[in-house]
């Protein structure tokens, strides 16, 4: 088991990317701090890791909420003695015509999907400096950290946030052993994906089409690069964001 002793905190564990990445930990021996604001989800992804054999404790937190997210850090610290893991899967996406989008929305997202990365990165990384164990940060991203889709600037502009902060933290804590990277996953089938399908504002068969492996990403796709960036295996790794989208980026010809 490649993650037997350490400790991860994964915020949005209670469906999708977060949920199945925490499952992924929880089979590779890790001990769980599931973060997400419903308890009942979350109680359920508790359920399902410690099936696994894992210990998985949860906390009710928003990530756009300082007190809150320092509460859950906090937690984890108090329940396994230490954090050496944190997952900011954490997110929402945005839809609306640029020119309509209400302000409060546009601070919805971004306050979700990048300052919540920003407070749940600063908590974690304080208790993994001042340990002296270092600690792995792993931050999810998109393909819209890198590139333009209409009626999503607020997702957009979160995303490339995360990048860019994602590098800016790496640079600054690495001396001290924790190393930041991201994960930018293409479109990856969970109730995100599903909701803005049944919307009518995501058209998945011309991406499809674009996407060389021929087919949407699975929760699972994003699972073995981040335990990947959570072990031994990545030590040089730090910085760096990891497309995971079947070659969608990587794809300059029509389709
Ligand atoms: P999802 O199934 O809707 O899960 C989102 C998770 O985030 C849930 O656990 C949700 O739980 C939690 N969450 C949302 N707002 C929160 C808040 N303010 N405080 C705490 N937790 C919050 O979405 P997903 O598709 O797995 O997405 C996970 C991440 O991957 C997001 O950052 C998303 O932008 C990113 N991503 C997804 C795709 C894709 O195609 N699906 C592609 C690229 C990137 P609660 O609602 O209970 O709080």
């Amino acid at each position: 088991m490649r993650l037997e002793g350490k400790v991860a905190v994964v915020t949005g564990a209670s469906r999708g990317i977060g949920r199945a990445i925490a499952l992924g930990y929880a089979r590779e021996g890790a001990g769980l701090l599931l973060v997400a604001r419903s308890d009942s989800d979350l109680a359920e992804a508790a359920r399902e890791a410690q099936a696994v054999g894992a210990r998985a404790e949860i906390a009710v937190a928003d990530v756009r909420d300082e007190a809150q997210v320092e509460a859950a850090v906090e937690a984890a610290v108090a329940a396994f003695g230490q954090v050496d893991i944190l997952v900011n899967a954490a997110g929402i996406p945005m839809v609306a015509p640029s020119t309509e989008l209400p302000l409060k929305d546009w601070r919805r997202c971004i306050e979700t999907n990048l300052t919540g990365t920003f407070l749940s990165a600063r908590a974690a990384a304080r208790r993994m400096i001042v340990s002296g164990r270092g600690g792995r940060i792993i931050n999810i991203g998109s393909l819209q950290s890198f590139d333009g889709f209409p009626m999503r600037v607020a997702y957009g502009a979160s995303k490339g946030g995360v990048v860019q902060l994602t590098k800016a933290l790496a640079v600054e804590w690495a001396p001290q052993g924790v190393h930041v990277n991201c994960i930018a996953p293409g479109f990856i089938h969970t109730a995100i994906t599903d909701r803005l399908i049944a919307q009518g504002v995501l058209d998945i068969e011309p991406i499809v089409r674009r996407t060389p492996a021929r087919r949407m990403g699975h929760v699972e796709d994003v699972v073995g690069p981040a335990i990947f960036l959570a072990t031994a295996e990545a030590d040089f790794v730090v910085g760096a964001t990891l497309l995971v989208d079947g070659g969608y980026s990587a794809n300059g010809w029509y389709e």
